[in-house]
C-alpha cells in the first residue's frame, strides 16, 4: 500500500532528474545568461538512483519519469533505463526530452526497456524555435519524433508550453503535426515556477481560451471523462483526434497530485513549488539501508501538505515565483534542476 499524505494522496509518481545541464535555453525555463551548476561529485550514480528507486517503490511509488535538464545529455542513459526497467515494482517508465538528441538515441532507449516518451516542442517554425530556445532545432526534434515512432514508441506525447503572443497562433498547426507524427499533443499553461523569471500573468493563455480557439477552428471539442491522477485533462475533436491541456496555472490539480521529484544530486521535493527538499544522497552515501530510506520517505510523505499551484492561485500573487538573485543562490529552486 502506498504511503498517503495529509490529504490522502498516495505516493505514486517519481520524477528523477538525471542532469541539471541542458542543450537549450527556453525563455520560460532558462532565460538567464549564467547558471550555477550542481557539483559533479554530488550527482547520483546509476547504482545510487537504483537504490533510491528501490526505497521509493517499497514506500509505494510505481511510476518513474526521467527528466532534467535534458536527460539525453546524461552519458550512458540506456544503462540506467535498463536497470530501472528490470525492476518489476516500476510499472511505468517514461522520459521527457526536448528531442534534440532523440533521432540517434530513440532505438537505444527502446531497446533498454523505456515504456513511454514525451517530447517537448513549442513551435513548428524554425525562426520562432530559435527565438524561444536560442538554438536551431525544429528539424532535429521532428527527426527525433520520427525515430521514436519507428523504434516502436506507440504512446508518444508532445508537450507544448503555450505563451500568449509567442506561439498561441500554432495550436491548430501543432495538432495537425501531432496527428501526422502519431503523438498526442498536450498544451501546458505557462507556469510561474522557479526559472520562469520573465513570467507575467498577461502571457498566460488559459485552458478556457485554448479550448475556445481550438473549437472555433476545428469544431466542437468534447471532454473525455476519465478517472486519472494525470495532470492533463483530455479532449476529443470531431474527427476523433484527442489532445490534452495541463492547466496548472488557472485550474490547478493539486488535490490529486501523487508526484514528487528527485534532483540529480538526490534532493527530494514533494511539490514543484516547494522551497525546501530532503537530502537523500547524504543518508544513502552514509550507508542507510533500504528499509531505513523507505521508512524516512514514508514518514515524510505522510506529513505532506503541499499544494503549491493552488496556493499561488489563491494568494493572487502573480509576480514570478522566485527572484533571479535567489535562484542564483539556490539552484535547486530552478525548474531545470528539480526536473519538470
Ligand atoms: N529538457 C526536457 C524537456 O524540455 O522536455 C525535460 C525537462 S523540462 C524542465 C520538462 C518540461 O517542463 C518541459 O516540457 C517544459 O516545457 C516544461 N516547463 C519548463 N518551464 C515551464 C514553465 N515555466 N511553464 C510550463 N512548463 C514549463
Ligand atoms: Fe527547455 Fe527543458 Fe532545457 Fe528547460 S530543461 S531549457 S524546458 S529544454
Ligand atoms: Fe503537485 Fe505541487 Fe504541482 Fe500542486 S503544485 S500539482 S501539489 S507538484
Amino acid at each position: 500500500m502506498p504511503a498517503r499524505d495529509r490529504f490522502d494522496r498516495p505516493l505514486r509518481s517519481l520524477r528523477i532528474s538525471v542532469t541539471d545541464r541542458c542543450n537549450l535555453r527556453c525563455q520560460y525555463c532558462m532565460p538567464e545568461e549564467e547558471y550555477v551548476w550542481l557539483p559533479r561529485r554530488d550527482i547520483l550514480t546509476f547504482e545510487e538512483i537504483g537504490a533510491l528507486v528501490d526505497a521509493f517503490t517499497a514506500a509505494g511509488a510505481d511510476r518513474v519519469r526521467l527528466t532534467g535538464g535534458e536527460p539525453l545529455l546524461r552519458k550512458d542513459l540506456p544503462d540506467l533505463i535498463q536497470r530501472l526497467a528490470n525492476k518489476p515494482a516500476v510499472r511505468d517508465l517514461a522520459l521527457t526530452t526536448n528531442g534534440m538528441l532523440l533521432a540517434d538515441q530513440a532505438g537505444g532507449l527502446r531497446d533498454a526497456g523505456l515504456h513511454r516518451l514525451t517530447v517537448s516542442l513549442d513551435t513548428l517554425r524554425a525562426d520562432r524555435f530559435r527565438e524561444l530556445t536560442r538554438f536551431d532545432g525544429v528539424a532535429a526534434v521532428q527527426r527525433g519524433l520520427d525515430s521514436a515512432r519507428t523504434a516502436g514508441f506507440t504512446d508518444l506525447k508532445i508537450d507544448t508550453v503555450v505563451i500568449r503572443g509567442v506561439n498561441d497562433d500554432e495550436l491548430v498547426d501543432l495538432l495537425a503535426y501531432g496527428r501526422q507524427a502519431g503523438a498526442e499533443v498536450r498544451f501546458i499553461e505557462y507556469m510561474d515556477v522557479g526559472g520562469a523569471t520573465r513570467w507575467s500573468v498577461k502571457d498566460v493563455l488559459s485552458r478556457a481560451e485554448m479550448l475556445r480557439m481550438i473549437g472555433a477552428a476545428l469544431g466542437p471539442v468534447a471532454a473525455i471523462e476519465e478517472e486519472s491522477s494525470a495532470p492533463a485533462d483530455r479532449f476529443r475533436l470531431p474527427d476523433g483526434q484527442t489532445f490534452g491541456i495541463i492547466s496548472s496555472t488557472t485550474e490547478p490539480f493539486c488535490r490529486s497530485c501523487d508526484r514528487s521529484r528527485l534532483t540529480a544530486d538526490g534532493l527530494w521535493f514533494r511539490c514543484l513549488y516547494a522551497r525546501e527538499g530532503t537530502d537523500l544522497r547524504g543518508p544513502l552515501r552514509a550507508g542507510a539501508s533500504r528499509a531505513e530510506l523507505t521508512r524516512m520517505i514514508g514518514e515524510i510523505w505522510t506529513a505532506r501538505t503541499d499544494r503549491g499551484a493552488e496556493v499561488r492561485l489563491a494568494t493572487g500573487n502573480r509576480e514570478p515565483f522566485i527572484p533571479v538573485e535567489t535562484l542564483q543562490k539556490k539552484p535547486h529552486l530552478e525548474m531545470h534542476t528539480r526536473g519538470g
